[in-house]
């Protein structure tokens, strides 16, 4: 299974895709994370990452598709995958084509208020990535619990620390939403022309919606 999570940041594609890939038993891949590492062991990658990140922009093509090929072609990436965060730009789904070919594209929806409630209470382990959130939401029937580490603070997996990143403030998350619709969204009718496209509405936490895009994962995509 070779599968794409697209929708907005905060959506939840990340909490998902972490839940899911053990459960089908493939990677997952997250190219903020992996930003982020090469940012933490300032490499060269990392340093020239940062500038555009700590802006909310997105880091140019080149260097994210090379790094994303990388790791691509790791072991673990055999039985399949889970892109969270890649393609982000019509240039990124073309390089990605001529790598390996796409299963299915799962496209999340919630709108925009909510992502930038549940993005300001975005908690993440500073050694393993695990992602925690402090929103608690209940209207407009959707109902997102607060996902809490059992020790205030501290990853429930790790022990590592729980920070909340540079670029969840709010000025960065309103021009990270913009820098969506601009360069993102429009992969969401370069799919559907594919016949690849899934689309789920998100309504709950991941207790809810990760059967639900499990399921999504597996029916055949909507043909046009
Ligand atoms: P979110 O999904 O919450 O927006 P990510 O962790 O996916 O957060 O991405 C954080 C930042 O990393 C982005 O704002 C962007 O600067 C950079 N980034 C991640 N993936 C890509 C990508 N595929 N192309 C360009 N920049 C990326
Ligand atoms: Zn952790």
């Amino acid at each position: 299974m070779k599968a794409i999570f697209l929708g907005p940041p905060g959506v939840g594609k990340g909490t998902y895709a972490s839940r899911i890939s053990p459960q089908m038993g493939i990677a997952h891949i997250s190219t903020g994370d992996l930003l982020r590492e090469e940012v933490k062991k300032k490499t060269e990658l990392g340093l020239k990452a940062k500038e555009y990140m700590d802006r909310g922009e997105l880091v140019p093509d080149e260097l994210v598709i090379d790094m994303l090929e990388k790791r691509i072609r790791e072991k673990d990436c055999e039985n399949g995958f889970i892109l969270d965060g890649f393609p982000r730009t019509i240039p990124q789904a073309e390089a990605l084509e001529k790598i390996v070919k796409i299963d299915v594209v799962i496209n999340l929806l919630l709108k925009d208020e909510f992502l930038i409630e549940k993005i300001s209470a975005r908690r993440q382990c500073r050694k393993c990535g695990e992602i925690y959130n402090l929103a608690d939401i209940d209207r407009e029937g959707i109902k997102m619990p607060p996902i809490l580490p059992k020790v205030p603070g501290k990853c429930d997996k790790c022990g590592g620390e729980l920070y909340q990143r540079d670029d969840d403030k709010e000025e960065t998350v309103r021009e990270r939403l913009e820098v969506y619709k601009k360069q993102t969204a429009p992969l969401i009718e370069y799919y559907r022309k594919k016949g690849l496209l899934k689309e789920v509405r998100v309504t709950g936490g991941p207790e809810k919606m990760v059967p639900i895009v499990m399921e999504a994962m597996r029916s055949p995509p909507q043909t046009k």
